[in-house]
Protein backbone atom coordinates (compact mmCIF):
# COMPACT_ATOMS: atom_id res chain seq x y z
CA UNK A 1 0.00 0.00 0.00
CA UNK A 2 1.10 3.42 -0.95
CA UNK A 3 1.76 5.04 2.40
CA UNK A 4 -0.17 8.72 0.86
CA UNK A 5 -3.26 6.24 1.10
CA UNK A 6 -2.59 4.89 4.96
CA UNK A 7 -1.83 8.99 5.53
CA UNK A 8 -5.59 9.17 4.21
CA UNK A 9 -7.18 7.40 6.71
CA UNK A 10 -5.27 8.69 9.31
CA UNK A 11 -6.45 12.22 8.63
CA UNK A 12 -10.42 11.21 8.71
CA UNK A 13 -9.10 9.62 12.14
CA UNK A 14 -7.73 12.64 13.48
CA UNK A 15 -11.21 14.00 11.93
CA UNK A 16 -13.14 11.95 14.50
CA UNK A 17 -13.41 11.47 18.38
CA UNK A 18 -15.92 8.93 17.82
CA UNK A 19 -14.97 5.81 19.02
CA UNK A 20 -17.68 3.79 17.00
CA UNK A 21 -16.96 5.67 13.50
CA UNK A 22 -12.91 5.30 14.20
CA UNK A 23 -13.79 2.02 14.71
CA UNK A 24 -15.50 2.01 11.23
CA UNK A 25 -11.74 3.42 9.63
CA UNK A 26 -10.29 1.22 11.18
CA UNK A 27 -11.77 -2.01 9.53
CA UNK A 28 -12.38 -0.04 6.03
CA UNK A 29 -8.32 0.45 6.23
CA UNK A 30 -7.99 -3.38 7.31
CA UNK A 31 -9.99 -4.44 4.66
CA UNK A 32 -8.38 -2.15 2.12
CA UNK A 33 -4.89 -3.44 2.86
CA UNK A 34 -3.40 -5.64 0.89
CA UNK A 35 -2.26 -9.30 2.16
CA UNK A 36 1.30 -8.72 2.78
CA UNK A 37 0.81 -5.23 4.16
CA UNK A 38 -1.68 -6.30 6.51
CA UNK A 39 0.38 -6.86 9.62
CA UNK A 40 1.87 -3.64 9.50
CA UNK A 41 -0.86 -1.70 8.54
CA UNK A 42 -2.96 -3.18 11.33
CA UNK A 43 0.35 -1.77 13.57
CA UNK A 44 0.84 1.55 11.48
CA UNK A 45 -3.06 2.00 12.76
CA UNK A 46 -2.08 2.80 16.22
CA UNK A 47 0.65 4.22 15.18
CA UNK A 48 2.74 1.43 16.56
CA UNK A 49 5.64 0.34 15.04
CA UNK A 50 6.52 -2.94 16.51
CA UNK A 51 4.11 -5.39 18.46
CA UNK A 52 3.34 -4.73 21.85
CA UNK A 53 5.72 -7.65 23.08
CA UNK A 54 8.92 -6.02 21.11
CA UNK A 55 10.29 -3.89 23.66
CA UNK A 56 12.13 -1.70 21.50
CA UNK A 57 12.91 2.43 21.81
CA UNK A 58 13.04 4.15 18.58
CA UNK A 59 15.45 6.89 20.64
CA UNK A 60 14.81 9.68 18.66
CA UNK A 61 13.28 12.42 21.00
CA UNK A 62 11.93 15.76 19.60
CA UNK A 63 15.36 17.85 19.99
CA UNK A 64 16.27 15.45 17.65
CA UNK A 65 14.16 15.20 14.99
CA UNK A 66 13.93 19.03 15.15
CA UNK A 67 17.43 19.02 13.78
CA UNK A 68 16.29 16.55 11.17
CA UNK A 69 13.44 18.22 9.88
CA UNK A 70 15.61 21.39 9.21
CA UNK A 71 18.18 19.11 7.79
CA UNK A 72 15.63 17.64 5.50
CA UNK A 73 13.77 20.81 3.69
CA UNK A 74 16.77 23.36 4.06
CA UNK A 75 15.73 25.26 6.92
CA UNK A 76 17.24 26.80 10.14
CA UNK A 77 17.33 24.92 13.06
CA UNK A 78 15.55 28.16 14.83
CA UNK A 79 12.85 28.49 12.61
CA UNK A 80 11.93 24.72 12.97
CA UNK A 81 11.59 25.26 16.83
CA UNK A 82 9.74 28.90 16.38
CA UNK A 83 7.58 27.60 13.98
CA UNK A 84 7.48 24.25 16.90
CA UNK A 85 6.67 26.61 19.38
CA UNK A 86 3.48 28.03 17.39
CA UNK A 87 2.09 24.40 16.39
CA UNK A 88 2.67 22.65 19.34
CA UNK A 89 3.12 19.24 17.01
CA UNK A 90 6.43 18.43 15.49
CA UNK A 91 4.52 16.47 12.73
CA UNK A 92 2.51 19.39 11.37
CA UNK A 93 6.08 21.52 11.81
CA UNK A 94 7.62 18.79 9.61
CA UNK A 95 4.46 19.01 7.40
CA UNK A 96 4.61 23.44 7.05
CA UNK A 97 8.54 22.65 6.16
CA UNK A 98 7.79 20.30 3.50
CA UNK A 99 5.00 22.21 2.15
CA UNK A 100 7.44 25.48 1.65
CA UNK A 101 10.42 23.59 1.06
CA UNK A 102 12.06 25.48 -2.19
CA UNK A 103 14.56 23.16 -3.12
CA UNK A 104 12.30 20.24 -2.90
CA UNK A 105 13.46 17.60 -5.33
CA UNK A 106 10.37 16.65 -8.19
CA UNK A 107 12.11 13.24 -8.81
CA UNK A 108 11.57 11.76 -5.66
CA UNK A 109 10.46 8.17 -4.71
CA UNK A 110 6.99 7.35 -3.83
CA UNK A 111 6.71 5.91 -0.38
CA UNK A 112 5.24 3.07 0.51
CA UNK A 113 3.89 1.77 3.87
CA UNK A 114 6.76 -1.11 3.72
CA UNK A 115 9.16 1.38 3.02
CA UNK A 116 8.30 3.69 6.11
CA UNK A 117 8.24 0.75 8.40
CA UNK A 118 11.40 -0.69 7.20
CA UNK A 119 13.27 2.24 7.76
CA UNK A 120 11.51 3.23 11.26
CA UNK A 121 12.28 -0.34 12.58
CA UNK A 122 16.21 0.08 11.86
CA UNK A 123 16.18 2.79 14.28
CA UNK A 124 15.90 0.67 17.79
CA UNK A 125 19.26 -1.53 16.35
CA UNK A 126 21.48 1.58 15.38
CA UNK A 127 23.49 1.99 18.26
CA UNK A 128 26.92 2.82 18.83
CA UNK A 129 29.80 5.61 17.53
CA UNK A 130 28.29 7.12 14.76
CA UNK A 131 24.54 6.31 15.71
CA UNK A 132 22.80 9.82 16.07
CA UNK A 133 23.88 10.07 12.04
CA UNK A 134 22.70 7.09 10.97
CA UNK A 135 19.22 7.19 12.22
CA UNK A 136 19.27 11.37 11.34
CA UNK A 137 19.89 9.45 7.39
CA UNK A 138 16.95 6.76 7.44
CA UNK A 139 14.38 9.71 9.09
CA UNK A 140 15.95 11.60 6.35
CA UNK A 141 15.51 9.54 3.23
CA UNK A 142 11.51 9.09 4.34
CA UNK A 143 11.30 13.23 4.85
CA UNK A 144 12.23 14.03 1.66
CA UNK A 145 10.51 11.74 -0.59
CA UNK A 146 7.33 12.48 1.64
CA UNK A 147 4.32 14.89 0.58
CA UNK A 148 3.81 17.39 3.28
CA UNK A 149 0.95 14.82 4.77
CA UNK A 150 3.22 11.54 4.80
CA UNK A 151 5.84 14.46 6.44
CA UNK A 152 3.54 14.67 9.30
CA UNK A 153 2.89 11.14 9.42
CA UNK A 154 6.58 10.04 9.57
CA UNK A 155 7.62 12.43 12.19
CA UNK A 156 4.86 11.23 14.94
CA UNK A 157 5.14 7.59 13.94
CA UNK A 158 8.67 8.10 14.81
CA UNK A 159 8.06 10.17 18.31
CA UNK A 160 5.46 7.52 18.83
CA UNK A 161 2.83 10.83 19.05
CA UNK A 162 0.34 9.80 17.09
CA UNK A 163 -2.30 11.90 18.12
CA UNK A 164 -5.44 9.99 16.52
CA UNK A 165 -6.81 8.53 19.19
CA UNK A 166 -6.37 4.48 17.91
CA UNK A 167 -5.74 1.75 20.79
CA UNK A 168 -6.47 -1.62 21.22
CA UNK A 169 -9.82 -1.46 22.16
CA UNK A 170 -10.42 -0.05 18.83
CA UNK A 171 -8.43 -2.16 16.50
CA UNK A 172 -9.79 -5.35 18.08
CA UNK A 173 -13.31 -4.40 17.66
CA UNK A 174 -11.96 -2.75 13.69
CA UNK A 175 -10.32 -6.56 12.89
CA UNK A 176 -14.26 -8.31 14.12
CA UNK A 177 -15.85 -6.48 11.96
CA UNK A 178 -13.21 -6.03 9.07
CA UNK A 179 -13.45 -9.70 9.02
CA UNK A 180 -16.66 -10.56 10.18
CA UNK A 181 -15.92 -12.25 13.08
CA UNK A 182 -16.89 -12.13 17.27
CA UNK A 183 -14.28 -9.70 19.15
CA UNK A 184 -14.09 -12.03 22.00
CA UNK A 185 -12.04 -14.72 19.91
CA UNK A 186 -10.27 -11.58 18.22
CA UNK A 187 -9.01 -10.48 21.96
CA UNK A 188 -8.68 -14.40 22.89
CA UNK A 189 -6.51 -14.80 20.54
CA UNK A 190 -4.60 -11.67 21.00
CA UNK A 191 -4.22 -12.98 24.75
CA UNK A 192 -1.69 -15.28 23.39
CA UNK A 193 -0.08 -13.97 20.36
CA UNK A 194 0.16 -10.33 21.75
CA UNK A 195 0.31 -8.97 18.03
CA UNK A 196 -2.97 -7.58 17.09
CA UNK A 197 -1.16 -7.88 13.28
CA UNK A 198 -1.24 -11.49 13.52
CA UNK A 199 -4.75 -11.99 14.90
CA UNK A 200 -5.67 -10.00 11.48
CA UNK A 201 -4.06 -11.90 9.52
CA UNK A 202 -5.32 -15.05 11.11
CA UNK A 203 -8.98 -13.88 11.23
CA UNK A 204 -8.86 -12.70 7.58
CA UNK A 205 -7.33 -15.84 6.20
CA UNK A 206 -8.73 -18.39 8.50
CA UNK A 207 -11.77 -16.63 10.10
CA UNK A 208 -13.61 -17.82 13.28
CA UNK A 209 -11.76 -21.00 13.35
CA UNK A 210 -9.04 -19.90 12.36
CA UNK A 211 -9.04 -18.03 15.69
CA UNK A 212 -10.02 -20.52 17.76
CA UNK A 213 -7.19 -23.02 16.86
CA UNK A 214 -4.88 -19.92 18.24
CA UNK A 215 -2.61 -22.01 20.48
CA UNK A 216 -0.12 -20.80 23.82
CA UNK A 217 2.91 -21.22 22.46
CA UNK A 218 5.72 -21.84 25.27
CA UNK A 219 8.56 -19.06 25.23
CA UNK A 220 6.25 -16.51 23.84
CA UNK A 221 5.17 -13.69 26.42
CA UNK A 222 1.37 -14.03 27.30
CA UNK A 223 -1.14 -11.06 28.55
CA UNK A 224 -1.48 -11.45 31.90
CA UNK A 225 -4.33 -10.64 34.42
CA UNK A 226 -4.87 -7.57 36.56
CA UNK A 227 -6.48 -6.20 39.63
CA UNK A 228 -9.42 -4.07 40.30
CA UNK A 229 -8.90 -1.98 44.00
CA UNK A 230 -11.87 -2.54 46.26
CA UNK A 231 -12.35 -0.39 48.98
CA UNK A 232 -12.46 -3.04 51.75
CA UNK A 233 -11.61 -6.40 52.39
CA UNK A 234 -15.65 -6.83 53.36
CA UNK A 235 -16.72 -5.32 49.67
CA UNK A 236 -13.95 -8.02 48.00
CA UNK A 237 -15.49 -10.81 50.02
CA UNK A 238 -18.69 -10.08 49.52
CA UNK A 239 -18.16 -10.11 46.05
CA UNK A 240 -17.89 -13.32 44.78
CA UNK A 241 -19.04 -16.27 45.91
CA UNK A 242 -15.77 -18.70 46.39
CA UNK A 243 -13.29 -16.39 47.44
CA UNK A 244 -9.99 -16.90 48.19
CA UNK A 245 -7.78 -14.71 49.85
CA UNK A 246 -3.76 -14.55 48.69
CA UNK A 247 -1.14 -12.34 50.67
CA UNK A 248 -0.41 -9.58 47.89
CA UNK A 249 3.47 -9.39 47.83
CA UNK A 250 5.17 -6.44 46.69
CA UNK A 251 7.71 -7.47 44.11
CA UNK A 252 7.82 -8.12 40.22
CA UNK A 253 4.98 -9.58 37.89
CA UNK A 254 7.31 -12.73 36.40
CA UNK A 255 5.66 -15.42 33.84
CA UNK A 256 7.89 -18.26 33.66
CA UNK A 257 7.99 -20.24 30.41
CA UNK A 258 9.41 -24.22 30.94
CA UNK A 259 10.23 -25.75 27.64
CA UNK A 260 12.64 -28.92 29.07
CA UNK A 261 15.79 -26.92 29.80
CA UNK A 262 15.07 -23.90 28.39
CA UNK A 263 13.75 -21.33 30.80
CA UNK A 264 12.41 -17.76 29.72
CA UNK A 265 11.34 -15.28 32.27
CA UNK A 266 9.39 -12.23 31.21
CA UNK A 267 7.99 -8.87 33.20
CA UNK A 268 4.44 -8.30 33.48
CA UNK A 269 5.37 -6.07 30.02
CA UNK A 270 6.65 -8.83 28.45
CA UNK A 271 10.08 -7.92 28.06
CA UNK A 272 12.55 -10.96 28.60
CA UNK A 273 14.20 -10.70 31.99
CA UNK A 274 15.96 -13.85 32.35
CA UNK A 275 19.35 -12.61 31.80
CA UNK A 276 18.76 -10.87 35.02
CA UNK A 277 17.37 -13.54 37.36
CA UNK A 278 19.75 -17.02 36.65
CA UNK A 279 18.89 -18.27 40.01
CA UNK A 280 14.88 -18.27 39.05
CA UNK A 281 16.38 -20.42 35.74
CA UNK A 282 17.83 -23.09 38.15
CA UNK A 283 14.95 -23.18 40.11
CA UNK A 284 12.56 -23.68 37.63
CA UNK A 285 14.40 -26.22 36.06
CA UNK A 286 14.09 -28.45 38.96
CA UNK A 287 11.37 -27.05 40.91
CA UNK A 288 8.37 -27.41 37.94
CA UNK A 289 7.64 -30.81 37.58
CA UNK A 290 5.68 -30.56 34.21
CA UNK A 291 7.91 -30.95 30.37
CA UNK A 292 6.49 -27.55 29.69
CA UNK A 293 4.76 -25.13 31.80
CA UNK A 294 3.70 -21.83 31.91
CA UNK A 295 3.32 -19.98 35.85
CA UNK A 296 2.13 -16.67 36.89
CA UNK A 297 4.47 -15.52 39.67
CA UNK A 298 5.48 -12.81 41.92
CA UNK A 299 8.91 -12.11 42.58
CA UNK A 300 10.28 -10.48 45.67
CA UNK A 301 13.45 -9.58 46.89
CA UNK A 302 14.25 -11.33 50.14
CA UNK A 303 16.62 -10.69 53.53
CA UNK A 304 19.23 -12.91 54.88
CA UNK A 305 16.35 -14.89 56.89
CA UNK A 306 14.34 -15.15 53.60
CA UNK A 307 11.64 -12.51 54.72
CA UNK A 308 10.64 -10.00 51.30
CA UNK A 309 11.84 -6.44 51.41
CA UNK A 310 10.53 -3.54 49.43
CA UNK A 311 10.19 -3.21 45.82
CA UNK A 312 13.00 -0.73 45.83
CA UNK A 313 15.52 -3.41 46.36
CA UNK A 314 14.56 -5.27 43.44
CA UNK A 315 14.10 -2.54 40.86
CA UNK A 316 18.19 -2.57 40.79
CA UNK A 317 18.32 -6.26 39.58
CA UNK A 318 15.62 -5.29 37.41
CA UNK A 319 17.26 -3.01 34.98
CA UNK A 320 20.50 -4.75 35.43
CA UNK A 321 22.05 -5.68 32.27
CA UNK A 322 25.91 -6.60 33.62
CA UNK A 323 27.26 -7.89 37.28
CA UNK A 324 24.16 -10.04 37.42
CA UNK A 325 26.58 -12.80 39.31
CA UNK A 326 26.96 -9.80 42.15
CA UNK A 327 23.65 -8.55 42.07
CA UNK A 328 22.33 -12.44 42.79
CA UNK A 329 23.90 -12.51 45.78
CA UNK A 330 23.67 -8.66 46.90
CA UNK A 331 19.76 -9.18 46.07
CA UNK A 332 18.40 -12.57 46.88
CA UNK A 333 15.18 -13.43 45.40
CA UNK A 334 12.35 -15.14 46.25
CA UNK A 335 9.54 -17.09 43.04
CA UNK A 336 5.76 -16.63 44.66
CA UNK A 337 3.82 -18.87 42.39
CA UNK A 338 0.07 -17.95 42.02
CA UNK A 339 -1.47 -18.57 38.88
CA UNK A 340 -1.26 -20.99 35.78
CA UNK A 341 -1.70 -20.62 32.20
CA UNK A 342 -0.42 -23.99 30.35
CA UNK A 343 0.74 -27.53 31.31
CA UNK A 344 2.52 -29.79 28.83
CA UNK A 345 0.09 -29.21 26.03
CA UNK A 346 -2.99 -28.06 27.70
CA UNK A 347 -3.95 -24.23 28.29
CA UNK A 348 -5.78 -23.32 32.04
CA UNK A 349 -6.88 -20.62 30.80
CA UNK A 350 -10.63 -21.52 30.70
CA UNK A 351 -10.24 -23.57 34.25
CA UNK A 352 -11.63 -21.94 36.83
CA UNK A 353 -9.16 -20.92 39.53
CA UNK A 354 -10.44 -23.50 41.96
CA UNK A 355 -8.66 -26.06 39.18
CA UNK A 356 -5.63 -24.06 38.20
CA UNK A 357 -4.46 -23.75 41.83
CA UNK A 358 -4.78 -27.43 42.36
CA UNK A 359 -2.92 -27.98 38.91
CA UNK A 360 -0.38 -25.75 40.18
CA UNK A 361 -0.04 -27.76 43.34
CA UNK A 362 0.60 -30.46 41.90
CA UNK A 363 3.31 -29.14 39.24
CA UNK A 364 5.37 -27.24 42.02
CA UNK A 365 7.91 -29.04 44.19
CA UNK A 366 8.73 -26.03 46.63
CA UNK A 367 11.99 -24.78 47.11
CA UNK A 368 12.34 -23.25 51.00
CA UNK A 369 12.41 -20.13 50.98
CA UNK A 370 13.29 -19.88 47.10
CA UNK A 371 10.64 -21.30 45.19
CA UNK A 372 6.62 -21.36 46.52
CA UNK A 373 3.11 -20.95 46.28
CA UNK A 374 2.09 -17.66 47.39
CA UNK A 375 0.05 -18.05 50.81
CA UNK A 376 -3.66 -19.28 49.67
CA UNK A 377 -6.59 -18.89 52.09
CA UNK A 378 -10.35 -19.92 50.16
CA UNK A 379 -12.64 -18.76 52.91
CA UNK A 380 -15.86 -16.41 53.10
CA UNK A 381 -15.22 -15.72 56.89
CA UNK A 382 -14.66 -12.41 57.00
CA UNK A 383 -13.03 -13.15 60.53
CA UNK A 384 -10.69 -15.36 59.07
CA UNK A 385 -10.11 -13.74 56.41
CA UNK A 386 -9.28 -10.16 58.40
CA UNK A 387 -6.93 -12.43 59.94
CA UNK A 388 -5.21 -13.23 57.20
CA UNK A 389 -5.21 -10.10 56.15
CA UNK A 390 -3.63 -8.42 59.02
CA UNK A 391 -1.32 -11.28 59.33
CA UNK A 392 -0.43 -9.52 55.76
CA UNK A 393 0.33 -6.31 56.98
CA UNK A 394 1.90 -7.51 59.86
CA UNK A 395 4.24 -8.92 57.85
CA UNK A 396 4.87 -5.68 55.84
CA UNK A 397 3.42 -7.30 52.69
CA UNK A 398 0.82 -4.53 50.74
CA UNK A 399 -2.35 -6.24 51.44
CA UNK A 400 -4.43 -9.30 49.93
CA UNK A 401 -5.76 -9.94 46.57
CA UNK A 402 -9.26 -11.66 46.59
CA UNK A 403 -9.72 -13.67 44.14
CA UNK A 404 -12.38 -15.80 42.31
CA UNK A 405 -12.10 -19.10 42.23
CA UNK A 406 -15.01 -19.73 39.83
CA UNK A 407 -13.61 -17.25 37.59
CA UNK A 408 -11.09 -18.12 34.61
CA UNK A 409 -8.42 -16.82 33.21
CA UNK A 410 -9.00 -13.33 31.74
CA UNK A 411 -6.02 -11.58 31.19
CA UNK A 412 -5.79 -8.16 29.86
CA UNK A 413 -7.84 -6.08 31.67
CA UNK A 414 -9.19 -5.43 35.13
CA UNK A 415 -12.46 -7.58 34.46
CA UNK A 416 -13.35 -7.68 38.20
CA UNK A 417 -11.60 -11.38 39.19
CA UNK A 418 -9.36 -9.74 41.29
CA UNK A 419 -9.63 -7.45 44.02
CA UNK A 420 -6.57 -5.66 45.69
CA UNK A 421 -7.44 -4.87 49.32
CA UNK A 422 -4.71 -2.56 50.69
CA UNK A 423 -4.35 0.18 53.76
CA UNK A 424 -4.84 3.80 53.71
CA UNK A 425 -5.07 6.53 51.15
CA UNK A 426 -4.35 4.81 47.80
CA UNK A 427 -0.70 6.39 46.34
CA UNK A 428 -1.48 7.24 42.52
CA UNK A 429 0.49 5.96 39.48
CA UNK A 430 1.18 9.11 37.61
CA UNK A 431 2.98 9.63 34.66
CA UNK A 432 5.82 12.83 34.39
CA UNK A 433 4.95 14.83 31.36
CA UNK A 434 6.99 17.77 32.18
CA UNK A 435 9.80 19.15 34.41
CA UNK A 436 11.22 22.00 35.61
CA UNK A 437 15.42 22.67 36.31
CA UNK A 438 16.04 23.17 39.43
CA UNK A 439 17.55 26.57 41.33
CA UNK A 440 20.87 26.70 43.26
CA UNK A 441 22.08 23.81 44.78
CA UNK A 442 19.88 21.77 42.57
CA UNK A 443 20.52 23.29 39.14
CA UNK A 444 21.88 20.12 37.72
CA UNK A 445 18.49 18.37 38.36
CA UNK A 446 15.21 18.34 36.76
CA UNK A 447 13.81 18.45 40.73
CA UNK A 448 10.28 19.72 39.97
CA UNK A 449 7.94 17.06 37.94
CA UNK A 450 4.90 17.70 36.69
CA UNK A 451 2.52 14.37 36.97
CA UNK A 452 -0.39 13.21 34.95
CA UNK A 453 -3.23 11.09 34.92
CA UNK A 454 -4.56 9.43 31.96
CA UNK A 455 -8.06 9.73 30.15
CA UNK A 456 -9.33 7.08 28.85
CA UNK A 457 -11.43 8.09 26.10
CA UNK A 458 -9.15 10.35 24.35
CA UNK A 459 -5.52 8.29 25.55
CA UNK A 460 -4.43 11.96 26.59
CA UNK A 461 -2.70 12.54 29.66
CA UNK A 462 -4.28 15.20 31.87
CA UNK A 463 -2.21 17.53 33.99
CA UNK A 464 -2.63 16.94 38.16
CA UNK A 465 -0.38 18.39 39.99
CA UNK A 466 3.53 19.41 40.30
CA UNK A 467 5.90 17.22 42.47
CA UNK A 468 9.20 18.59 44.31
CA UNK A 469 9.68 16.47 47.11
CA UNK A 470 10.73 13.07 48.13
CA UNK A 471 13.39 12.29 45.60
CA UNK A 472 16.85 11.79 46.83
CA UNK A 473 20.07 13.10 45.38
CA UNK A 474 20.91 9.73 43.43
CA UNK A 475 17.04 9.69 42.45
CA UNK A 476 17.32 13.14 40.98
CA UNK A 477 19.95 12.13 39.35
CA UNK A 478 18.19 9.24 38.22
CA UNK A 479 14.82 11.19 36.58
CA UNK A 480 16.90 13.97 35.09
CA UNK A 481 18.89 11.19 33.28
CA UNK A 482 16.10 9.60 32.21
CA UNK A 483 14.06 12.80 30.96
CA UNK A 484 16.82 14.19 28.91
CA UNK A 485 16.56 11.39 26.54
CA UNK A 486 12.78 12.55 25.99
CA UNK A 487 12.76 16.18 26.00
CA UNK A 488 10.11 17.05 23.57
CA UNK A 489 10.72 20.85 23.97
CA UNK A 490 12.34 23.11 26.49
CA UNK A 491 10.40 27.15 27.43
CA UNK A 492 13.35 28.30 29.86
CA UNK A 493 13.86 25.91 32.66
CA UNK A 494 10.43 24.07 31.92
CA UNK A 495 10.92 20.86 29.68
CA UNK A 496 8.21 19.08 28.01
CA UNK A 497 8.73 15.32 27.74
CA UNK A 498 7.66 12.43 26.14
CA UNK A 499 5.05 10.42 29.03
CA UNK A 500 6.93 7.43 29.46
CA UNK A 501 7.82 7.27 33.09
CA UNK A 502 5.81 6.34 35.81
CA UNK A 503 5.89 7.14 39.47
CA UNK A 504 3.94 6.01 42.45
CA UNK A 505 3.32 9.39 44.18
CA UNK A 506 1.57 9.17 47.82
CA UNK A 507 0.25 12.75 49.19
CA UNK A 508 -1.97 14.08 51.90
CA UNK A 509 -4.90 15.05 50.13
CA UNK A 510 -7.17 15.62 46.87
CA UNK A 511 -8.11 19.25 46.40
CA UNK A 512 -10.52 20.92 43.07
CA UNK A 513 -7.72 23.16 41.43
CA UNK A 514 -8.90 24.61 38.41
CA UNK A 515 -4.62 25.46 37.84
CA UNK A 516 -4.71 21.75 36.43
CA UNK A 517 -5.96 19.88 33.40
CA UNK A 518 -8.16 17.19 35.88
CA UNK A 519 -9.60 20.19 38.08
CA UNK A 520 -7.68 18.55 41.02
CA UNK A 521 -4.70 19.03 42.70
CA UNK A 522 -2.51 16.59 45.15
CA UNK A 523 -1.62 18.27 48.48
CA UNK A 524 1.71 17.32 49.17
CA UNK A 525 2.54 14.76 46.57
CA UNK A 526 5.79 12.76 47.06
CA UNK A 527 7.35 10.19 45.49
CA UNK A 528 7.22 6.82 46.57
CA UNK A 529 9.17 4.86 43.75
CA UNK A 530 9.52 4.71 39.94
CA UNK A 531 7.61 1.97 38.43
CA UNK A 532 9.34 1.64 35.16
CA UNK A 533 7.69 -1.79 35.38
CA UNK A 534 4.42 0.02 33.91
CA UNK A 535 3.30 1.24 31.09
CA UNK A 536 2.17 4.97 30.42
CA UNK A 537 -1.36 3.28 29.45
CA UNK A 538 -1.01 1.43 32.97
CA UNK A 539 -1.33 4.99 35.28
CA UNK A 540 -4.39 5.87 36.80
CA UNK A 541 -7.10 7.48 35.21
CA UNK A 542 -9.09 10.76 35.82
CA UNK A 543 -12.09 8.57 37.28
CA UNK A 544 -9.83 7.46 39.99
CA UNK A 545 -8.93 11.11 40.99
CA UNK A 546 -12.46 11.64 41.16
CA UNK A 547 -13.88 8.62 43.75
CA UNK A 548 -10.55 9.59 45.90
CA UNK A 549 -11.66 12.72 46.44
CA UNK A 550 -15.24 11.83 47.16
CA UNK A 551 -14.22 9.13 49.52
CA UNK A 552 -11.94 11.51 51.37
CA UNK A 553 -14.83 13.84 51.86
CA UNK A 554 -17.21 11.25 53.18
P1 LIG B 1 -1.16 -3.45 41.00
O1 LIG B 1 0.21 -3.44 40.40
O2 LIG B 1 -1.29 -2.60 42.21
O3 LIG B 1 -2.26 -3.24 39.99
O4 LIG B 1 -1.42 -4.93 41.58
C1 LIG B 1 -1.36 -6.07 40.76
C2 LIG B 1 -0.01 -6.75 40.90
O5 LIG B 1 0.15 -7.32 42.20
C3 LIG B 1 0.18 -7.93 40.00
O6 LIG B 1 0.54 -7.53 38.70
C4 LIG B 1 1.28 -8.71 40.67
O7 LIG B 1 2.54 -8.25 40.22
C5 LIG B 1 1.17 -8.32 42.14
N1 LIG B 1 0.82 -9.44 43.06
C6 LIG B 1 1.36 -9.62 44.27
N2 LIG B 1 0.85 -10.68 44.88
C7 LIG B 1 -0.05 -11.23 44.03
C8 LIG B 1 -0.94 -12.35 44.10
N3 LIG B 1 -1.01 -13.13 45.17
N4 LIG B 1 -1.75 -12.58 43.03
C9 LIG B 1 -1.70 -11.78 41.95
N5 LIG B 1 -0.88 -10.71 41.83
C10 LIG B 1 -0.07 -10.43 42.87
Amino acid sequence: MKYSELCDYYERLEDTTKNLKMRDIVAELLEEAPSEDLELITLASMGRVFPASVDKDIGIAGKLMQKIIAKSYGAAEEEVVEKFKQTGDLGKTAEYFCENNRQRSLMTKELTVKKVFENLRKLPETTGTGSEERKERLVRELLTSAEPVEARYVVRTTLQEMRIGVGEGTVRDAIAVAFGVPKEKVENAFFKLTDYGEVAKIARKKGEEGLDDVEIEVGRPLRVMLAEISESLQDALEEYENPAVEVKLDGFRGQIHKDGDDITLYSRRLEDKTDQFPEVVEWAKECLKPEECIVDCEIVAVDEEGKPLAFQNLSKRIQRKYDIQRMKEEIPVQVNCFDLFYVDGESFMESSLKDRWEKLNEIVVERKGKFKLVEHLETNDMEEANSFYQKALGQKQEGVMVKNLDAKYQPGKRVGYWKKVKETMEPLDLVVVEGIWGEGKRSQWISSLMLAVRDPDTGDFLKTGKMATGMTEEQLQEITDKMEELIISEDGRTVKVRPKIVVEVGYEEIQKSPKYDTGYALRFPRLLRFRYDKSPEEVDIVERLKSLYRKQNN
